[in-house]
């Protein structure tokens, strides 16, 4: 079965997120620990995180993505952005501690002239502080479209992170198919990219997909998703990422431009080419 969803708003509450995506043929969905720009997230209630562990596991929903604020920089030269991402990481990750055995995604950040090598040691650092052997939530890299001097672009600098991280079983990948294509991997060549990553990572280390189309054409290192089959990547295309043996199993999430009957008729779009 197609573990799918869709981007959705957390100021609604944990378990009116659940709900909603029940309502548009979801069993998967992402939100954000706080408002994107990074502000001081709202305090758990943690009888509505109950709330949503219940309904999560009544409805038999695939793991859950919170997603991190995209304006965190754990690759900055400047200390005070640093521990300022080091900080909302850790805070995320103990909230996150609510909704035990889900997942936690971010940019993994941008170097800023300092040089990928750098980027990659600062992003290493952060996380061996912030990870704890304890902790219930895998946390999850992002490949990302290269746009600028963002880290995350290339296969092999997910893999130099991995590498440099001591607790990196509490570590995996998600595949943001706009900002693959966008970084140049071919997504018509499933096959041959996916290869790539098994060589460079590891396909056990892919936990999750965002499954979008691109306005910019392949290798245009942009990031700028599109509805599905309304860019670039086309659904034919999607359809095979969605159906990809290696990939037919993870949750899928979308984050294109829509409101929600948008995302519950691209649900049902990629349910119908689903082979199962
Ligand atoms: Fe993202
Ligand atoms: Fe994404
Ligand atoms: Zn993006």
């Amino acid at each position: 079965m197609l573990h799918i969803g869709c981007h959705l708003s957390s100021a609604e509450g944990f378990e009116a997120m659940g709900r909603t995506a029940l309502s548009i043929g979801a069993d998967t969905f992402q939100f954000f620990t706080r408002n994107p720009r990074g502000a001081r997230a709202k305090d758990i209630d943690p009888q509505d995180a109950a709330a949503l562990v219940q309904l999560l596991k009544e409805h038999r929903f695939a793991p859950i993505i919170a997603h991190a604020p995209y304006t965190l920089n754990p690759a900055s030269a400047d200390p005070k952005i640093r521990d300022f991402a080091l900080l909302t990481f850790a805070d995320d990750l103990k909230r996150m501690e609510y909704l035990p055995g889900n997942l936690y995604n971010f940019h993994p950040g941008s170097h800023v002239g300092q040089g990928v090598d750098k980027g990659i040691e600062r992003i290493v650092e952060v996380l061996n502080r912030i990870l704890d052997p304890k902790q219930h939530t895998t946390v999850l890299l992002e490949t990302m479209s290269g746009k600028g001097s963002e880290i995350g672009g290339k296969f092999d600098e997910l893999k130099r992170i991995l590498d440099g991280v001591k607790q990196n079983q509490l570590l995996g990948v998600c595949l943001d198919t706009c900002h693959v294509s966008d970084a140049g991997y071919s997504l018509t060549q499933l096959d041959d990219t996916l290869a790539e990553f098994d060589k460079q990572v590891g396909l056990s280390l892919l936990k999750a997909v965002h499954i979008n189309d691109s306005l910019n054409p392949p290798g245009s290192h942009k990031d700028r998703h599109a509805p599905i089959g309304q860019g670039t990547i086309g659904t034919k295309t999607l359809a095979g990422v969605i159906n990809h043996p290696a990939l037919k199993n993870l949750p899928f999430c979308l984050e294109t431009p829509n409101d929600l009957d948008g995302y519950a008729r691209e649900i049902k779009l990629l349910r119908s080419l689903y082979k199962g």
